[in-house]
């Protein structure tokens, strides 16, 4: 494997091509710097291109974002290797780290694929679409989503069953089995780590009956269910498809919460729930919204407006915790809770319970760097050094941050985040 290893050279390289990646690789890129810019997924644009809209100007998510990954995939100073991972960082001197980068294998020739879709129409296979996060199926031959970037066809190997149909229908002949993986030895001066968060996983808290009752689903399925780019043409409960009257948020699910381990609060979830709330009421004029919580946290600018903005509107707010959920015969949801203004505990029907999940750390780059230790926080996002002087500044020097690999934040503060570590690189790369 060594001896197939490409060697490849550029001045900084970013791990992570969600917005706060691509952001710092933009700017990086426009100040003449060349850039690689490393993803594991099929597309760039990381959570943000799968968004409605956004808290709190509800601009629609796909507009801001396609043509911002349409111009990091065009710079001329921009390089992307999707389906990659980065597999071990060594900082050989100040201005000198050696990284070893794995690019697995599409099974298409990108730059022959015009996305017709003939493939995905042939392919008989057919699984859970991740990227409308399990609400519709897919094929193993298909395009990740209409909007990602490269916009080709991939083929799902484990769930191939290698009948070459897809080959057959393909009119560019650009899908090759006998693609294989690569590896490349990079050299590169500086390192921006622009991660991201996971989803906080709502099985761990059973009593929310998440996977069980088809009607409770989370936040970012309902995320999918009202963006442009969404699975049906409706909000439709998945349980039985009847259009929902009568729609739950269960709040601070799986954050602030010391019995899932997750302490800290996700900052997002009460603005992006509230978002959701005034979506659905435009979508569903006739629906009734509740929203759950335990306290409302609109500290941003324009996010107190915003929160005026949805009770102005009719949704309702109810300061309780949600004791346990249990389903109906008919697939309505019965919540028990503690109204906490009242102190008694109450039960309210509903016929479709959202999950405002939370954010945890993605800890996909913890283990890479070899001989120097990248310093964590105690819930395992990446340790900001000098939080006040340098925010992008890690404990290895040369090594910056962006985004949600620090902790919960939103996109304007991950954009923010951004700037940051590109003008902290730059810095570097001057000086070193
Ligand atoms: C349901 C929901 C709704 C939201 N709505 C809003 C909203 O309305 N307004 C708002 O401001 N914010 C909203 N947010 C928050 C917003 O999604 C985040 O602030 C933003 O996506 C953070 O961007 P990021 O680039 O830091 O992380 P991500 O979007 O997570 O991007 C990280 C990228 O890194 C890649 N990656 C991870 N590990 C590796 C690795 N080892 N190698 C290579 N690549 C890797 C990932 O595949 C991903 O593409 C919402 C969040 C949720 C969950
Ligand atoms: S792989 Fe071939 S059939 Fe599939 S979308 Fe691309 S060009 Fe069309
Ligand atoms: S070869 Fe695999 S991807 Fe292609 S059509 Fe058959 S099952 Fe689908």
């Amino acid at each position: 494997m060594e001896e197939k290893r490409k060697k490849i050279e550029y001045d900084a390289l970013v791990v992570g091509a969600g917005i706060a990646g691509g952001e710092t690789a933009l700017n990086l890129a426009n100040n003449g710097y060349k850039v690689l810019l490393v993803e594991r997924d099929h597309s760039i644009g990381g959570k943000m291109i799968l968004l409605s809209k956004v808290f709190p100007t509800l601009d629609c998510a796909a507009c801001i974002t396609t043509p911002k990954v349409s111009e990091i995939a065009r710079h001329p100073n921009i390089t992307v290797f999707t389906e990659s991972e980065v597999t071990s960082i060594v900082k050989k001197t100040e201005s000198l780290f050696i990284a070893q980068i794995t690019k697995n294998p599409r099974f298409v020739h990108v730059e022959d694929c015009t996305a017709c879709q003939l493939c995905e129409q042939a392919c008989p296979v057919n699984v859970r679409d991740e990227y409308q996060f399990g609400l519709v199926g897919r094929k193993a031959a298909y395009i990740p989503f209409s909007i990602a970037n490269p916009k080709a066809a991939v083929i799902d190997l484990e769930q191939c069953t290698l009948c070459g149909a897809c080959e057959r229908a393909c009119p560019t002949h650009c899908i090759d089995f006998t693609m294989e993986t690569d590896y490349f030895e990079l050299q590169t001066k500086t390192v921006v780590l622009a991660t991201g968060f996971r989803l906080f996983d709502p099985l761990k808290i059973p009593r929310f009956g998440y996977g069980k009752y088809k009607n409770v689903v989370t936040s970012m399925q309902m995320e999918r269910e009202i963006a442009p780019t969404r699975p049906y043409h409706t909000i439709l409960r998945p349980g039985d498809g009847k259009i929902p009257d009568r729609i739950a948020y269960v709040l601070c699910a799986g954050s602030r919460d010391d019995s899932v381990g997750n302490p800290i609060c996700s900052q997002v979830c009460c603005m992006y729930s509230m978002k959701q709330a005034q979506l659905l009421m435009g979508a569903l004029p006739m629906a009734d919204i509740t929203i759950y919580y335990i306290d409302i946290r609109s500290f941003g600018k324009g996010f107190e407006e915003f929160y005026q903005q949805a009770k102005d509107m009719g949704v309702s707010f109810v300061k309780g915790k949600i004791g346990k959920i249990s389903e109906k015969e008919n697939g309505n949801l019965m919540l028990r809770y503690e109204d906490i203004q009242e102190g008694i505990l109450k039960e309210a029907e509903h016929d479709m319970v959202v999950l405002s999940v939370g954010m945890l750390s993605n800890p996909s780059v913890n283990q890479i760097f070899e001989g120097e230790m990248l310093q964590l926080d105690a819930l395992n996002f990446i340790q900001q050094s000098d939080l006040l002087g340098s925010p992008a500044k890690t404990s290895i020097d040369g090594v910056f941050v962006a985004g949600t690999a620090s902790g919960p934040m939103d996109i304007p503060d991950s954009i923010l985040s951004a700037g940051s570590a590109s003008s902290e690189a730059i810095s570097y790369l001057i000086q070193h």
